[in-house]
């Protein structure tokens, strides 16, 4: 990793599990993470080292974490800091904290790795452009703000350059001078035009150029080279300056619509002061709160914006007027899947099986903790944002990442990125993308070895991969066909390419995955991704020590129905049937078609008689529905469950569903239209 651009965090925290916990995810986005477990052993690394941001827990063993920020005001004013607290429960310390103390980030244990590292590198990005502390800017204000930081770094760069070529000139037959100089000329090759300076670009590519044809021993040789280097280095210094007078007020041509929030979260209290404690405690987390009084006002807005999450309050008013909000809400096309927490004020306990039948993937007690509301938020955003397209970019370029994220993320995608191939299996499992994008030059494997090793293993034939880098000739462009590259993005990249390219190829893999794992009658799972899923929640909750429960599901007396309504009339009931199990139960539960007029279910975390309670529920509700037979008569459809658990029924999937089988069977013989989950 380039010094220049690594930027350094220091990390002070008593807890070695907490470190532990952020440190690696921080240093695999290409930061160099420097940790302290005191006070103390913190003032000693920011005297050696100067660190370009500083993450802070509240309660150092040695000193307090307010006091330990008030000394370093008088040393390192305009460093920026996370402060990681349990204390501050109300505005005044928030005040304190903010605006006395200058953290510019609260945030609270425990944090989810991904989230924390998107918010520290945002505020990095947001503090080289040195801009204020507001969040809640916009794409193209983030990318605006990405480029003048950019600019400001680029002299340094290109200082940085230009030492290199004097040290390379000073021992012209030492290759690994002339590789950091090649090294450095390259990265600007890719980046600089993407940020607006495309004279710097072109000028970066002859240099880089002129070293590969040393390198192979082409034209010029020896000193000559160096002349060719340090007039284009000089032309690139001078139209820095030229750029950087034109470009006062810098003007940024980005297509992005949507606000550049994390996520968007739908909160229905009829407490207004809650609402707005909610909507302030959010606004630094790059949580876009969209707060409403009223089930009507709630419907309303989620029709009307893409929404990752809802937090609803149970007691809107009497009755079931909170789960029949939640009903209606499921009823809109977009909010299908959306993950939902319940919170209640009630001194009675949760209605468990309401809950798990209405799909709350969380409960909370009032009044709510903030620490809570915290984990909370981000669980539910985890769990949104399981939905969005996700795409991982390996470049060794931090400054061309943090470019594509803004990009990409602007049009909701979530962009994961790996500063080099060393551990690209390991990231390709873990963030299981639906596009990778592949830098061509990295140290180590260059992208073409990374997509040729891909197309050899069957899990990642069908992924699509497109290229981006400098190199635009046509030897390169014919190898990232030949390596089993699907695209070609020349760098500097233009923004609009990049998204259209991007969301082409994404929106056809997601159609692709949609045909293979999709059953197009009911619209859930086909049986063998069910599997697949099922195998994955099952090691999860062996892993976990949490129980699995398994359910199977089978249409009652369907042939008659097929026989006396229609075969078409039949049909019509599965599909609804489908529509029904899916706008029920959590984000997170699996629903698929076994076969025929068969369905499987499965749910984790939740003891078997809640899920018993749920589906007697949904039971109901499908009895209820009256469907028309081809010659219009109505009717009316009972199905019968069985159900099986992990780990009272067995630890194996075969297990399971035999063991559900049978009592699906039992529940046939007990009469039917009824779910068996013992015996
Ligand atoms: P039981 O209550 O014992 O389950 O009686 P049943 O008539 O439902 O018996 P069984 O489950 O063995 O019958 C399955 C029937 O479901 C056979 C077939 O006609 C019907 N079926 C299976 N798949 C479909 C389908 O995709 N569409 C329609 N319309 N009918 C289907
Ligand atoms: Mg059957
Ligand atoms: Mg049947």
């Amino acid at each position: 990793m380039d010094r220049q651009q690594g930027k350094t965090i220091l990390l002070v925290d008593d807890d070695p599990e907490f470190r532990r916990l952020v440190a690696p995810s921080l240093a695999a986005r290409g930061y160099r993470v420097l940790e302290a477990g005191t006070a103390k052993e913190a003032d000693d690394l920011l005297a050696s080292a100067s660190p370009d941001l500083l993450i802070v827990d509240g309660q150092l063993p040695d000193r307090d974490g307010e006091d330990f920020l008030r000394s370093l005001q008088r040393t390192a004013r305009s460093l920026p800091v996370v402060f990681i607290s349990a204390f501050w429960r109300d505005s005044e310390s928030y005040r304190r904290l903010t605006e006395e103390l200058g953290a510019s980030l609260l945030m609270h244990k425990p944090v989810i790795p991904v989230v924390f590292c998107e918010q520290v590198a945002s505020l990095l990005a947001r503090h080289a452009a040195r801009h204020g502390p507001e969040v809640d800017a916009s794409a193209e204000e983030a990318i605006s703000m990405l480029r003048r930081a950019y600019a400001e770094q680029l002299p340094g760069k290109l200082a940085d350059l230009e030492q290199a070529v004097q040290l390379a000139r000073g021992k012209p037959a030492d290759q690994l001078l002339l590789a950091g100089v090649r090294t450095r000329a390259h990265k600007l090759r890719g980046t600089a035009g993407s940020y607006g300076f495309p004279e710097v670009g072109k000028a970066m590519g002859r240099i880089e150029d002129a070293l590969a044809a040393v390198a192979t021993g082409g034209a010029e040789t020896g000193l000559e080279v160096f002349t060719t280097i340090e007039k284009e280095l000089a032309q690139a210094i001078s139209s820095t300056r030229q750029e950087a007078d034109r470009k006062r007020a810098p003007g940024v041509a980005v297509t992005a619509a949507s606000a550049s929030a994390l996520s968007r979260l739908l909160v229905v209290d009829d407490d207004e002061d809650f609402l707005r404690m909610v909507t302030v405690m959010s606004r630094q987390r790059l949580v876009d709160v969209v707060a409403c009084q009223t089930p009507e006002e709630a419907l309303e807005k989620a029709a009307a914006v893409p929404l990752d999450g809802a937090l609803i309050d149970l007691q809107l008013g009497p009755g079931e007027l909170s789960f029949d909000l939640v009903r209606r809400l499921r009823e809109l096309p977009s909010c299908e899947r959306l993950p939902l927490a319940f919170m209640s004020a009630s001194v009675r306990p949760f209605d468990r099986v309401a809950a798990a039948h209405a799909g709350a993937s969380l409960f909370l007690d009032k009044p709510l903790d903030p620490d809570i509301l915290e984990t909370a938020v981000q669980r539910l955003v985890a769990l949104g944002q399981s939905a969005k397209p996700r795409i991982l970019l390996v470049d060794d370029d931090e400054d061309f990442s943090r470019h594509v994220r803004a990009i990409l993320g602007a049009r909701g995608m979530l962009v994961h990125h790996l500063p080099d191939t060393v551990r690209v299996l390991d990231s390709l499992t873990e963030v299981n993308p639906d596009l990778l994008l592949l830098d061509v030059m990295m140290p180590g494997l260059s992208g073409f070895d990374v997509c040729r090793m891909l197309r050899t293993s069957p899990r990642w034939q069908e992924l699509p991969v497109v290229f981006v880098t400098a190199h635009t000739g046509l030897e390169a462009r014919i190898a990232a066909y030949e390596c089993g590259g699907d695209d070609y993005l020349p760098k500097p990249v233009v923004n609009e390419e990049l998204i259209a390219r991007v969301e082409v190829r994404v929106e056809r893999a997601r159609l692709a995955r949609e045909r293979y794992e999709k059953d197009a009658l009911t619209g859930l799972l086909a049986r063998r991704p069910f599997i697949e899923q099922l195998s994955a929640m099952l090691a999860g909750g062996k892993r976990q020590g949490k129980p699995v429960t398994v359910g199977i599901i089978d249409m009652d007396r369907f042939k008659e129905i097929n026989d006396t309504f229609g075969h078409l009339a039949g049909d019509a009931v599965l599909a609804s049937f489908g529509k029904l199990l899916l706008r029920r139960f959590r984000t997170e539960d699996l629903r698929g078609r076994w076969g025929g007029e068969e369905f499987i279910l499965a749910f984790r975390d939740s003891p078997v008689d809640t899920i018993c309670g749920a589906l007697q529920r949904v039971l109901a509700e499908f009895q209820a529905l009256s469907f028309q037979g081809e010659d219009g008569r109505p009717f009316n459809v009972g199905f019968s469950c069985g159900l099986a658990c992990f780990p009272a029924d067995g630890d194996s999937i075969y297990d399971l569903t035999r063991a559900a089988d049978r009592r699906l069977y039992l529940a046939k013989a007990a009469g039917r239209r009824q779910v068996v989950a013992g015996g």
